[in-house]
Parts: structure tokens; C-alpha cells; sequence
């Protein structure tokens, strides 16, 4: 008899959505997570009394977390607390000028209008489609099976509105926003998104062009900071028996005849189960846990095909004062030249782009409890993406000036004079990332994604190579994200229902 039904490997979001789900299938099962904490890029660590997030700063998209807990048979509210943030983000232009988009459509309208009268009708075109786009298919392509090309059929047959907005998917980012907006600031306005992808506007699928209106539908924060969401996910799958034991390493899957049968951990210790799921980068998953001679070799060839997903360092600041600023997000813009530009002649050339572009995240205005009393925090991201490897560096030896450079720029652009108001400041580079979360790289979203590694050009969460294999998380369709990981283990957790219940 194997120790476990199912043993998970990782216990980011798409780890833990999926394994509450299979444990309330009735699977008796284990969750390995190799850090004291869980969640991974959806985590809060606790430095001198502030609560900062490791990574991910909000939620858009609640649908596939309402999903879970209806799944569940539990209520969403009773296990995290969603605050609203409205306005959605501020906007500091490249020549200081400052803005907000609402949450309401309405009133973002009379923004724009004081801005780019030209672009109010185009922004009403690409509100009412996107709306219409989002309230249509975004189950279906969220949460669909999409391994093969019949999954994606009968994902089409079943939701005929769905293969209207297909040819979105394969234009570019850039190509959506210009096709709504002529003006500059309202483009770069709903550009930057791309990068919440993890790609330039000119690479990033148009698809995502839509992410600026999902924001519409309203973003959250988490009460408690962003490790509220694993951990609300992984107490409503522990009142089914899921057990969660985190300071564990995997570091082999076991398999035999191509058939998964438990793991290894860091320190020798065998557990068998009768299927291996993993929230692990499915390079490591394939080529670390499972190794290339036990694979066959168009395997190795596919897994290896793929490139890690940007790195983004980040900063973390604890103030002793209230920031004065708009919303809880805060986006430096650029245009779309100019966004592109950062990927094309500083990233992947190996080159840390010295730019004014970033985002804010301001915690402590949904939440003051993350701080000490009267004090803040911003979660900063600038420079990004920013090379894994710095040409002819490294950013142990970088770090410190890194961090230099990001309070000039806070002070330049966002907040003058906030050097005499820091308590502390801490950076997590690119390989505190990979260090931390064991992701190669520190990429931020497991794989790159553009419009040729969607759906089933994703690595599948059923393994073809391996039998009880399967994977979850940014890895797998549609990439990074707190909603997308969600989905991704409610998926995963239909294959497995499936096949083994
Ligand atoms: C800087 C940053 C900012 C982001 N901002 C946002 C945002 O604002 N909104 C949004 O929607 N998304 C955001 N994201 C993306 C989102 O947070 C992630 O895509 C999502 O949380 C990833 O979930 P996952 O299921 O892929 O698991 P991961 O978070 O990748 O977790 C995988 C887990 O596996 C564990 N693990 C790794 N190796 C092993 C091993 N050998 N044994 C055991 N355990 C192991 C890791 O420790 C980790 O806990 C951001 C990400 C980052 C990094």
C-alpha cells in the first residue's frame, strides 16, 4: 500500500488549489513544500514588525477563487478577507503628470476624457467588447482542460463565444491597446500589463490587452497580506484531511516503467503515493525530479524547448511615515516604445535597463495592521525585468547599489524626501528569488509566455511522458498569476478526479 494517495509537490497556489480539491475528492493527500512558509510568490515574510509580500501585491480576477471555494462547499469570506482597492492604480507620466483610474467604468470614462477626448470612444469600444469577452469565455479558457488540440475543440464547441474572440489571441498586446487608443499616456495606461505576463507589449498575447479591463471588475488585497490566500486555501483543504508539511525538499520523483509512484525528499526519506502532482517549474519537474534518462527523448526535447519566464527584482521598504500617495498601486508609465525597448536593448542582452518605469504597491493602505503602528510599507518594482545574469556581473556584488538606485528613483519620482522616512529597506534580487523559491533564474512566472505557449503549447497538466504524473501552477496554461495558478489547480484537480476516484 503506498503512504499517500497524492502526494503534491510545492505548495504555491496552483499546489494548494489542488490539492484541497483531490482531498475532498476523498484522496488521501500530502503536500511537500520545501520553505517554512507557504504560498512561494504568493507569500508574506515578516521583517522588524512589517509584513512584506514576497512577490505577487494583488488580486484581479476573483472568479477562479470563487470557483475553489464553491468547489470546496466552503465560503470565501470565511477563510480570506478580500478588501477592495479603488482606486485601481494611480499613474505618475514620464513628465510628472498624475492620475487614477476608478474602479467604475463610468468615471474612469470622465478621466479619460479630461485626458485624450480623442480616446473616449475607443475606450467605450473596448469596455463593451471586453466586458462582454471576460463574462464570456473566461471560464471556458480558464478553466477548460486544454492539453490537446481536441480539449481545445470541444472547449470551443461547448462555448461557441469563445472562438469569436480567438484571432484575439494571437494578435499582440501592443496591437489591441493601438487598435482602441491614439494617445500615449492612454496607451501606455493599459500597456503595461504585458509585463504582468511576463512580456514586452510587442510580444505579450492581445489577450492579456484585456487584463486592464478585468482590473474593472474590481482588485483586492488580502486582510493579513498576500500568504492569506494560500493559507485560507489550505485551511478550507485541511477540513478534508489535507496534510501540509513545509521544511520539505523534494529532490527525486520516483518512477518506474515511466510510471510515477512518490518522491524523495532532501534527506533520503522515500514517500510512495499513487500519483505525484507538482507546482514545481516543469523544467525541474522533468529534467531535476525525473531525469533524462527515464524520460523518452521527444520529452526531453519539448521540456527543454521552453525559456524561464523575466526576473524581476524587488524592493521592500518600511516607512515611518504615510506615503502621499493615490492608491494602493502606483504605476510609473512609459510608452509602449519605451517598454518594449527595456526588453529588446536591456533584458535580453544581459543589461540592467536604467528606467523610470515601475510599480508601487502600498499595503498598508488596505491593511495598516502589516506595519507597526503609524508606519508603512511599499513593495516596489523597478528596473524590471532585469537580467538573471548581469553581463559581466553578478547581483550578490550589484545588490547594494541596486538598492541605492531604487530609493533615488522612489525620491525622484514618487516621493520626495522618503530617504529620512525609511526604517529599513530590502531587496530581493533575481537569485534571492531563485534561492528562496528554488525557481531557475528567479523567473517570476515559471515559463515564458507568449502566443505560441498558451493552452496546449504549455506544458500539460497531464504528463504524456509520465503515467500519474501531473502539474500544476505557472508552469502550465495560462502561466503566472494569482488567478491563472488557481485555475491551473482546479484544472489539474479535474484530470486526477478523473483518473483516479
Ligand atoms: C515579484 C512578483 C510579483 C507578482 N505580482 C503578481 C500580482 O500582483 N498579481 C498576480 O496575479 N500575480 C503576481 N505574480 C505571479 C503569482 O504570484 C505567481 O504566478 C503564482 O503565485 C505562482 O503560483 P504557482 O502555483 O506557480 O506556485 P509558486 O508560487 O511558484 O510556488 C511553488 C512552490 O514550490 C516550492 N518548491 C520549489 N521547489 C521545491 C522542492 N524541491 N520541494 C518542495 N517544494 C518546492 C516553492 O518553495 C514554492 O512555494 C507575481 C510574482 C512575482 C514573483
Amino acid at each position: 500500500m503506498p503512504d499517500y494517495d497524492a502526494i503534491v509537490i510545492g505548495a504555491g497556489l496552483g499546489g494548494l488549489s489542488c490539492a484541497s480539491l483531490i482531498a475532498k475528492s476523498g484522496l488521501k493527500t500530502l503536500v511537500l513544500e520545501q520553505s517554512d512558509i507557504v504560498g512561494g510568490c504568493c507569500s508574506t515574510f515578516e521583517l522588524k514588525g512589517y509584513k512584506f509580500d514576497v512577490g505577487a501585491s494583488l488580486v484581479e480576477v476573483t472568479r477562479p477563487l470563487e470557483t475553489l471555494f464553491e468547489m470546496l462547499d466552503r465560503k470565501r469570506e470565511d477563510y480570506i478577507d478580500l478588501i477592495p482597492c479603488d482606486p485601481i492604480y494611480s499613474f505618475i507620466t514620464e513628465d510628472g503628470r498624475r492620475f487614477s483610474y476608478p474602479t467604475d467604468i463610468e468615471e474612469t470614462t470622465k478621466v479619460i476624457e479630461q485626458i485624450a477626448p480623442e480616446d473616449v470612444e475607443g475606450w467605450k469600444r473596448f469596455s463593451s467588447i471586453g466586458i462582454e469577452m471576460i463574462n464570456r469565455s473566461m471560464d471556458a479558457i480558464m478553466l477548460s482542460p486544454l492539453n490537446t488540440f481536441k480539449e481545445a475543440m470541444l472547449m470551443g464547441i461547448k462555448n461557441p463565444p469563445v472562438l469569436r474572440y480567438l484571432p484575439t489571441f494571437f494578435r499582440t498586446h501592443q496591437g489591441v491597446v493601438r487598435s482602441y487608443y491614439s494617445n500615449p499616456t492612454i496607451q501606455a495606461s493599459v500597456a503595461y500589463q504585458s509585463y504582468f505576463a511576463g512580456a514586452p507589449p510587442e510580444l505579450g498575447s492581445g489577450i492579456f490587452g484585456f487584463i486592464a479591463l478585468s482590473e474593472h471588475l474590481g482588485i483586492y488585497y488580502p486582510k493579513g497580506g498576500m500568504i492569506a490566500i494560500p493559507q485560507g486555501i489550505m485551511r478550507a483543504g485541511s477540513e478534508y484531511g489535507l496534510e501540509v508539511r513545509t521544511n520539505a525538499k523534494v529532490e527525486k520523483i520516483l518512477t518506474q516503467n515511466r510510471t510515477a509512484f512518490g518522491v524523495m525528499l532532501e534527506d533520503g526519506t522515500e514517500i510512495t503515493s499513487r500519483l505525484v502532482v507538482s507546482n514545481v517549474n516543469a523544467q525541474v519537474t522533468y529534467l531535476k525530479f525525473i531525469r533524462p534518462e527515464n524520460l523518452p527523448e521527444w520529452a526531453i526535447k519539448g521540456i527543454a524547448s521552453y525559456k524561464p519566464s523575466m526576473p524581476c527584482p524587488m524592493i521592500y521598504v518600511g516607512l515611518k511615515t504615510k506615503p502621499d500617495l493615490d492608491a494602493h498601486h502606483t504605476v510609473i508609465t512609459g510608452s509602449i516604445d519605451s517598454m518594449n525597448e527595456v526588453w529588446n536593448k536591456y533584458y535580453v542582452l544581459g543589461i540592467i535597463p536604467k528606467t523610470a518605469m515601475s510599480l508601487v504597491c502600498w499595503p498598508t493602505e488596505a491593511d495598516p495592521d502589516l506595519a507597526p503602528e503609524g508606519h508603512h510599507i511599499l513593495n516596489f518594482l523597478c528596473n524590471a525585468p532585469a537580467p538573471y545574469a548581469p553581463l559581466g556581473d553578478n547581483w550578490d556584488r550589484l545588490k547594494d547599489s541596486y538598492r541605492e538606485e531604487a530609493i533615488d528613483l522612489l525620491d525622484k519620482h514618487v516621493m520626495p524626501g522618503v530617504r529620512e522616512h525609511i526604517d529599513i529597506v530590502e531587496v530581493s534580487t533575481p537569485l534571492d528569488f531563485e534561492r528562496r523559491l528554488l525557481q531557475p533564474q528567479g523567473s517570476i512566472y515559471g515559463l515564458f509566455s507568449d502566443m505560441t505557449t498558451l493552452a496546449m503549447f504549455r506544458p500539460r497538466s497531464r504528463s504524456k511522458a509520465i503515467k500519474n504524473l501531473y502539474l500544476t501552477g505557472s508552469s502550465t496554461h495560462l502561466g503566472g498569476g494569482v488567478p491563472t495558478t488557481i485555475a491551473s489547480g482546479i484544472v489539474t484537480s479535474r484530470y486526477i478526479i478523473r483518473d483516479h476516484t
